[in-house]
């Protein structure tokens, strides 16, 4: 998240006021950008990850975990010692044995919405050579490394997505806040549990005030043998009369079967892994934004890690609904609760959401990929086209200009100055949506980016390394091959949905395209091959306006998608990163490396290694404390996060798990856990000797 400049941030009544304001003088940035740099060209192909972490207070002792608030204090720790080593003198921080990359400089250590966590990202982008991609694993190894040793020592970074008991009643922050603050209004939550500086807060306010209620993240709690039918969640209090919003719950808020939680903290609290790429110009870039587009879900579904909220196992694996609740501004008119009157428009989807455009020059993207229920700004896309935008950008940048800015700086708003981006980013960064185009900032000398964002964080570096060095092979094979993923975006929406179910990896299925290639491959007619055209001996651009749009995809699975179908109609994305790889020129080392981060992306896919959420739901399930009942107590959280903290420093020690990332630990499992008893994973094997984290 950007971080906006210091000032006085307007209340909602006010800063609505402004936004027509904002809005224009964001258009207006937005096409001096346009206009500098739409004729951009031959930027390198750089690309960077961003790693989110939870910092926990944990010791073996005390049964207690709990989420350390100290994000500003570490942070400043961090900068104090990287100012050190700019002089030279790096001090503790590069012993042992996770060693400095070679000419990569120091990682990078950002805010982040939750007072509980951090966000580390590369010293500076990663470049294009294949050798650097062996760079990923060390640096975010280091990373942790570094931001461990800026803690106080009963303070972990931990890269859960979510921590498992944010919101229980009683004490899960340290230190201790009481809930219901003038801010956020939860019943659960402090408002200390937010970044202190004034955007986050009022970022928070301002979307409960817009809205008219606090937000409503439900999510469906996980019928385990013991759980009630119904289900009423245990912890909401009915009885609260401090803020109007106390009446939610009471105006039906919690409905039965669903954990009920009332606050931004409980979504935009979770951490995820992103990858942004820069463009060799915007052609590019707006073709990768499209074809990345497609992946998203099945991305989502394959990182799937968050089974947990508020002390209670979900029905779904994945946390991106709940981020989108968390942070879902719109008014009754705007949901169609209410006739319109005082709102433009009827929204479908919170800010926080798939994307609903397609901005590809590639005549392959036909009008029916389209999303006909798109809600655009009109006098703003006729601007951005009087400015010189062609129709589809604008029509994107219209749509993402039906929102309000939601924090407003007064101070801003005195004098528009078109060598900076603020008001353009106000808007565009609060567009928290699956793939992101970022237009190059006015400053310095940055290219046409596109940044996809829906993977889940995972608990080890070499998962995390493995899945942004994947997207980044994907990316590069869809560049070289020009393959075509286009499906309808409202199919990608679809997916979207699919990809929260419990297992969706192993159980649902996905639309996808049948024929990634731009020319009709020799094999047609099979199960996902295009299908020939009588008459027709010349290969055709896929995507041929004669075919059916609905013909083009098929139901998949994600291992049919990753690793190909068994009847070899569809190649999979393995395969074709494979053959990518074969035909450039990659060193054996390298090469061998690479497999190992393929090999585990296609295990998950095939479903020989569980996703991370699998991985929690059976360690809670074989927890003695466990009751069956769906509810996360004292005892499973300090195993749980004992675990996670466990494999995250032994992989920091240097090992790898040959490999398997988490799925190395639950082999380690029973001598860790004590009395936990077997370990579903295990089949009985026994655990590694030397592993003594407790
Ligand atoms: P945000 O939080 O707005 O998504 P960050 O500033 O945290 O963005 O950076 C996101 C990632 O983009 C980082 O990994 C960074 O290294 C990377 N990055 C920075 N500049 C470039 C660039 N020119 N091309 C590609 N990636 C870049
Ligand atoms: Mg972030
Ligand atoms: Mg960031
Ligand atoms: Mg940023
Ligand atoms: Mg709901
Ligand atoms: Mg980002």
């Amino acid at each position: 998240m950007g971080l906006l400049a210091l000032g006085t941030a307007l209340e909602w009544p006010e800063a609505k006021k402004r936004a027509d304001q904002v809005r224009e003088w964001g258009i207006k940035q937005l096409l001096e950008i346009w206009n500098k740099a739409k004729g951009k060209e031959r930027d390198a192909m750089l690309w960077g990850d961003e790693v989110e972490y939870l910092v926990v207070t944990y010791s073996k002792e005390e049964e207690k975990v709990l989420l350390s608030l100290r994000q500003a204090q570490i942070l400043e720790a961090l900068a104090a010692d990287k100012e050190l080593a700019k002089e030279g003198c790096v001090p503790a921080l590069l012993d042992g044995p996770v060693e400095k990359p070679k000419s990569h400089p120091l990682p990078v250590f950002h805010p982040e919405f939750g007072r509980f966590m951090l966000e580390a990202t590369p010293g500076k982008p990663w470049g294009i050579g294949f050798k650097e991609l062996l760079d990923v694993e060390p640096d975010m190894k280091l990373r942790r490394k570094i931001a461990k040793e800026h803690m106080l020592s009963k303070e972990h970074p931990i890269t859960l997505t979510t921590f498992p008991q944010i919101g229980v009643p009683g004490q899960f922050t340290d230190p201790y806040y009481p809930p219901s603050g003038s801010k956020l209004r939860s019943q659960f939550v402090p408002d200390e549990i937010a970044n202190p500086h004034i955007r986050f807060p009022t970022l928070a306010a301002n979307i409960r005030w817009r809205r008219g209620r606090k937000v409503q993240v439900n999510v469906p709690v996980f019928h385990d043998k013991n759980t009630p039918t119904p289900w009423k969640d245990p912890t909401v209090n009915y009885d609260l009369h401090n803020w109007p919003e106390d009446d939610d719950v009471r105006n039906g808020a919690a409905p039965d079967d669903f954990i009920h939680m009332d606050a931004m903290a409980f979504g935009m609290g979770s951490c995820c892994l992103q990858i942004t790429f820069q463009a060799k110009n915007i052609t590019e870039g707006r073709q990768m934004y499209d074809q990345l587009s497609p992946l998203g879900p099945i991305m989502l579904a394959l990182t799937a890690a968050t089974p947990i909220y508020k002390g209670f196992l979900a029905n779904t694996d994945v946390r991106w609904n709940q981020i989108s609740r968390a942070v879902d501004c719109r008014t009754p008119e705007e949901l169609g609760e209410k006739p319109l009157q005082n709102d433009r428009w009827r929204i479908p989807k919170s800010r926080y959401a798939s994307n609903s455009t397609y901005i590809s020059t590639d005549p392959r993207l036909r009008p029916e990929y389209m999303d006909p229920d798109l809600v655009i700004d009109p006098k703003i896309k006729a601007k951005l086209m009087e400015g010189g935008m062609d129709d589809l950008l604008a029509t994107h940048f219209a749509h993402l200009f039906i929102r309000d800015p939601i924090v407003v700086f007064e101070e801003d708003l005195q004098e528009l100055d078109l060598n900076k981006t603020d008001h353009f980013e106000n808007i565009q960064s609060t567009n928290w949506q699956h793939m992101r185009f970022k237009p190059p900032p006015a400053e310095n000398n940055i290219g046409w980016r596109v940044e996809f964002r829906p993977m889940e964080i995972q608990v080890t570096d070499f998962e995390n390394a493995a899945f942004s060095v994947f997207m980044v092979l994907v990316t590069r094979a869809m560049l070289s091959f020009d393959l075509n993923f286009y499906i309808p975006i409202k199919k990608v929406d679809e997916n979207m949905e699919r990809a929260h179910g419990v297992d969706a990896v192993l159980k649902e299925r996905f639309y996808f395209r049948r024929n990634l290639f731009p020319l009709r491959p020799s094999r047609a007619n099979t199960a996902f091959g295009e299908e020939s055209r009588p008459g027709s001996a010349m290969p055709s651009r896929s995507g041929s306006p004669g075919l059916p749009v609905d013909d083009e995809y098929a139901d998949m699975s994600i291992d049919e998608i990753i690793n190909g179908s068994a009847d070899g109609g569809f190649p999979g994305l393995i395969p074709i990163v494979e053959s990518y790889l074969d035909s450039v020129n990659v060193d054996v080392e390298t090469r061998c490396q690479l497999a190992t981060y393929l090999s585990l992306i296609s295990k998950r896919a095939s479903g020989e290694l569980d996703t991370t959420a699998r991985w929690i739901r059976n360690f809670v399930a074989a927890h003695p404390r466990y009751k069956h009942d769906s509810v996360i107590d004292d005892a499973i959280t300090h195993d749980l996060i004992g675990a996670v903290i466990a494999i995250g420093e032994r992989e920091s020690a240097g090992k790898n798990f040959a490999g398997l990332g988490i799925h190395g630990l639950p082999r380690l499992l029973g001598r860790f856990r004590g009395g936990c008893g077997q370990d579903p994973m295990t089949n009985g094997e026994d655990g590694n000797g030397d592993f003594v984290a407790q």
